[in-house]
């Protein structure tokens, strides 16, 4: 498509991007824009970052730019560092040496691909055509072209952008074994771009979805937050329980998920519409509240186990608990203690708010979590609105906020302890709370 028949326009790219590929260009190499940013700009979407593709090995890209590092994992990258903006130079991957006769020969196609036909090694240069058969959805593999300005569209991907269909390119099993995150970015562009699966696409994943364990769990955290924290987390929940591709993300969850009227999946619901909505707002969100909100239910079901089988006090049964469900969860998606622990935080926040009365209380209260605690607390009870001690217990830490004083007398009906005489020497630990009973 010439630069006429397209609105791709240079004012659309940003200035650090344009002066890779003109670099690029000048110095006789090829130099594209490629996927979601022509796709977004196409889509009227402000991109998120730009990605650029070249001819240049990685090597002779880092020796025209002084600002680049080499990276690589499964495949080597040149990051071209502009202060927070970072460009991402990658040169054309070509098929691997023995993909000519993969179609005849199994045992060459698992030359590279591990018994699920999940590609392993994935590190050969090729041509732009071969880099375009290498992307996911046809839509993600449109090349801008800094030589002529034009559109360089390999799979229809700007016809499926104008009818608003995702496809993949080429048989989607085989595309889903090579890459089964390719699933959830499935889900994700569809939300995003507001467009409809392809039946081709959408069909094969109920059955595939459980390739998703062989992930690894840090790759998964980073799908997740994209998921969850880029202002979708709503929808992209809904299509993945359709899908059955939540389930395999958080497989301790299972069982309580079942009911759509469950209090499970009511708060989990809340959480994303709140996220959602605080995304909207351009208010902060922190990916350890929905740990906490995701991770709640396992919690008390765990707790309710050490308590009974162990006999444990509530608050170790709580930290127990924690440290087990976080664990379980990280065999799956991986979750960073810095978000695992102000997680944790909350959860005891939960019992520790059980106390609405003198020092403790006024502790919790400045708490560096309690704003999350409340919220969370909220939360819960819009969970279960049977709930009235809850509510009460809201009601009060709601007005305790504005006027403090109230944690004097603890008044609001909310369970409080008796007073007790004052002891001299050390005190032996008890519980916090006369409610006892299991919500926390
Ligand atoms: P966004 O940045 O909005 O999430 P994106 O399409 O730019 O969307 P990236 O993850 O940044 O997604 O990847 C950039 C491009 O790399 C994609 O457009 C696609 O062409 C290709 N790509 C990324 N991940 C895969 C994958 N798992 N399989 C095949 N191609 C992929
Ligand atoms: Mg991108």
């Amino acid at each position: 498509m010439p630069r006429d028949k397209h609105p791709v326009s240079r004012n659309d790219i940003s200035k650090n991007a344009l002066k890779v590929l003109y670099r690029l260009h000048n110095s006789g190499f090829d130099a594209y824009l490629v996927g979601g940013c022509v796709r977004d700009i196409l889509l009227g979407i402000q991109p998120k970052d730009f990605d650029v593709t070249t001819n240049a090995t990685p090597e002779q890209v880092k020796s025209l730019f002084r600002n680049c590092r080499l990276i690589g994992r499964r495949f080597r990258l040149a990051h071209v560092v502009f202060g927070k903006e970072i460009i991402e130079v990658a040169t054309f991957r070509g098929h691997h040496a023995d993909d000519a006769d993969s179609k005849s020969s199994k045992k060459n196609q698992h030359a590279h691909s591990d018994e699920h036909g999940q590609l392993v090694r994935d590190n050969v240069y090729g041509t732009i055509e071969e880099d375009a058969e290498r992307r996911d959805f046809t839509a993600n593999a449109l090349y801008y072209n800094i030589a002529d300005f034009a559109i360089y569209d390999f799979a229809n991907g700007v016809e499926d952008i104008n009818k608003g269909v995702l496809r993949l390119i080429g048989d989607a099993e085989t595309r889903y074994r090579e890459d089964p995150v390719r699933m959830l970015r499935a889900v994700r562009f569809a939300t995003k771009l507001n467009m409809q699966l392809d039946t081709a696409v959408r069909d094969p994943i109920p059955e595939l979805a459980s390739l998703l364990a062989n992930i690894p769990p840090a790759r998964l955290f980073d799908e997740f937050l994209k998921m969850f924290m880029s202002g979708k987390a709503t929808a992209n929940f809904s299509m993945m329980m359709e899908l059955g591709l939540f389930q395999q993300l958080f497989p301790m969850l299972k069982g309580h998920l079942s009911d759509a009227q469950s209090p499970a999946y009511q708060m989990l619901l809340k959480a994303f519409k709140d996220t959602d909505k605080r995304i909207a707002e351009d208010k902060r969100v922190t990916p350890a509240y929905l740990v906490a909100v995701l991770l709640w239910w396992p919690l008390l079901a765990r707790k309710e186990q050490l308590e009974n089988e162990g006999g444990l006090p509530p608050m170790d049964a709580i930290n127990i608990a924690a440290a087990d469900v976080v664990h379980r969860q990280s065999q799956r998606v991986s979750i960073p203690k810095r978000f695992s622990l102000p997680a944790r935080e909350i959860w005891q926040l939960q019992r520790r708010l059980q106390v609405t009365k003198g020092g403790r209380a006024m502790k919790a209260l400045e708490h560096k979590r309690f704003r999350a605690a409340y919220d969370f607390m909220l939360l819960r009870s819009h969970a279960e609105p049977e709930d009235k001690k809850l509510a009460e217990l809201a009601q009060f830490w709601t007005e305790a906020q504005n006027n403090p004083t109230k944690l004097k007398t603890g008044k609001s009906g909310a369970p409080t302890r008796k007073p007790r005489r004052r002891r001299r020497g050390p005190r032996k630990k008890k519980p916090q709370s006369n409610s006892d009973n299991g919500s926390a």
